[in-house]
């Protein structure tokens, strides 16, 4: 039975991006605040099973393959190059732990009081907490706000049980002790081309079967088709157009997945094909995680993909509780979370806070990166928008060349009269620091003429960013 009610301005139930960064705001600005989050550390998805494990491995791995595959073009040659799995999974742990440890300092730093314990609506200023170790459940009540930053948890597909040993979501293709022989993923998007790239590049076949004719349908397609283009060369292999049916287990290490053409009926068997492999990912997406949260005793609304909705200040249908995050529409991005945390705490203490979503950028991390912000040319021609295209290949950036990654291209795209920019697409060395300056630029409403005309340090890869946009003009001097 639930016993003592202890009373906070604000109260954020989930510790990731969204709620860590929206409680800080908070407690900034004022207000008494708690979050209540069932993980045993802070820092949600992204610190704990996401985006920083992920960028760990990545960033290992590409290490291994440039010193197996490219280091001797740079005259360094080494005797043998061995992988120690154990001790790059021991840095990952070690780079996740410092950080989700910075969060517990910044909490305390800031006055926020955390509570290890499962969080539930049972009110719309009431709280309901069970400890996750011990204890028994007790109420928080906000005089101000609850916040929902609850997340998202990996899709499953039907008839497809994910064990995280063998038949794994992106948190188990983290964990993975030894390389798998044969890594069949489900699903090329973005889950998909990271962790199947980090295990290509330690040593497994990776195989990636897509639903869709095409990997990352929501990138631009010029990109793509070099994007998969790269990733074929480098060993990845892609079936599109398919659907997995059946995976079965044919004993230890051993695993048969069935997959056929979208085109066929789901029920017809006929052109069923086969995989065996000794691990699988499943990376079909994610969806928002409000199970057990008590929305429905309130009456919150969802849409059908389960998403909170909420109005431009992040109110859900129930006066004084609040969404952001991945449990709301929105790309999955840890920082499309921030931005909705700050906004929100903004918004609670009377500031114009808001989020301005057309400038959000999506990034990649593979070999090469591949990063966006804006619009697509698809999507600008299905919008009748009149644009016009500037593009530059690395192979003409000295710093590329100097690098020795001159695969990829910048592309700018401005508005055919305005010349305001309107979408970013980079692949290539280091596109996700790179697109930093066309993101800041859209911020400002800037065009290409901008970009153009700022000074760019000689030799660097962002001149291939001033070039581009000269491209639009037909100026490009740098070829
Ligand atoms: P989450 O980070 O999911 O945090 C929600 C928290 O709420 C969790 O800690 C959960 O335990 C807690 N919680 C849930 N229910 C309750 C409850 N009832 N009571 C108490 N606590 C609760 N994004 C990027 O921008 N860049 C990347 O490079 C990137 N890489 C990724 C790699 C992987 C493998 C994955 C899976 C995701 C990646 N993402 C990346 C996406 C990113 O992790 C998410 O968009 C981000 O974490 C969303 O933040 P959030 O605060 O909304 O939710
Ligand atoms: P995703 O949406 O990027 O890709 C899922 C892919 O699976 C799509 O290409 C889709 O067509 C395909 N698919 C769906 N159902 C399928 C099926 N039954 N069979 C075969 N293919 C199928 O999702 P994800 O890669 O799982 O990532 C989830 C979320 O996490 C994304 O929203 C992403 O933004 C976020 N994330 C971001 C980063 C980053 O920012 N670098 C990294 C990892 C994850």
């Amino acid at each position: 039975m639930a016993s003592s009610n202890i009373e906070y301005d604000v109260i954020f139930i989930g510790s990731g991006p969204g709620g860590y960064v929206g409680a800080i705001r908070s407690a900034q600005l004022g207000f008494k605040t708690a979050v209540v989050e069932k993980r045993a550390t802070h820092g949600g998805t992204c610190l704990n099973v996401g985006c920083i494990p992920s960028k760990a491995l990545l960033e290992s791995s590409e290490l291994f393959w440039m010193a197996k595959h490219e280091l001797d073009r740079h005259g360094i040659n080494l005797a043998s190059v061995e992988l120690n799995l154990e001790q790059m999974q021991r840095r990952k742990e070690k780079v996740v732990s410092e950080l989700t440890q910075g969060i517990q300092y910044l909490f305390k730093k800031n006055k926020i009081e955390s509570y290890h314990g499962v969080g539930r609506l049972e009110g719309p200023n009431t709280v309901r907490v069970t400890p996750v170790q011990e204890g028994a459940p007790f109420l928080l009540s906000a005089k101000k706000a609850i916040v929902l930053a609850t997340g998202s948890v990996p899709n499953t597909l039907p008839g497809i049980a994910i064990d995280e040993k063998n038949i794994v979501s992106s948190t188990g293709a983290l964990e993975f002790r030894k390389v798998p022989k044969h890594l069949v993923v489900v699903g090329g998007g973005v889950i998909g081309l990271e962790l199947g790239s980090v295990w290509s590049r330690l040593g497994s076949h990776v195989t990636v079967l897509e639903y869709a004719s095409e990997i990352c349908s929501f990138v631009d397609q010029e990109v793509v088709k070099l994007f998969r283009r790269i990733l074929e060369k480098q060993g990845i292999r892609f079936i599109t157009g398919v659907r997995v049916t059946a995976i079965q287990s044919k004993g230890e290490d051993q695993l048969e997945v069935f997959y056929q053409p979208v085109s066929d009926s789901p029920s017809s068997a006929s052109g069923q094909s086969l995989l065996q492999c000794d691990k699988v990912l499943v990376a079909t997406g994610r969806r928002p995680f409000s199970d057990n949260l008590g929305l429905e005793n309130l009456g919150i609304k969802k849409d059908d993909r389960g998403r909170v909705l909420v109005d431009r200040q992040f109110r859900t249908s129930v006066p004084g509780v609040f969404a952001i995050g991945d449990l709301i529409p929105g790309p999955m991005l840890a920082h499309k979370a921030e931005e909705e945390g700050v906004a929100v705490a903004e918004i609670l203490a009377g500031l114009p806070g808001h989020v301005h979503y057309e400038t959000c950028p999506s990034v990649i991390y593979t070999a090469p990166e591949v990063a966006w912000v804006g619009k697509t040319e698809e999507e600008l021609r299905k919008d009748g928008i009149p644009y016009r295209v500037g593009k530059f290949p690395f192979t003409a950036n000295g710093r590329a060349k100097a690098l020795g990654f001159t695969d990829g291209f910048v592309k700018i795209l401005a508005h055919a009269q305005t010349d305001r920019i309107l979408g970013g697409h980079i692949i290539g060395p280091r596109a996700s620091e790179l697109l930093g300056e066309i993101v800041v630029a859209m911020e400002f409403g800037g065009s290409s003429e901008d970009l153009a005309r700022s000074f760019h340090a000689h030799p660097t890869l962002n001149e291939a960013i001033r070039e581009a946009s000269l491209g639009i003009d037909n100026r490009i001097r740098q070829m």
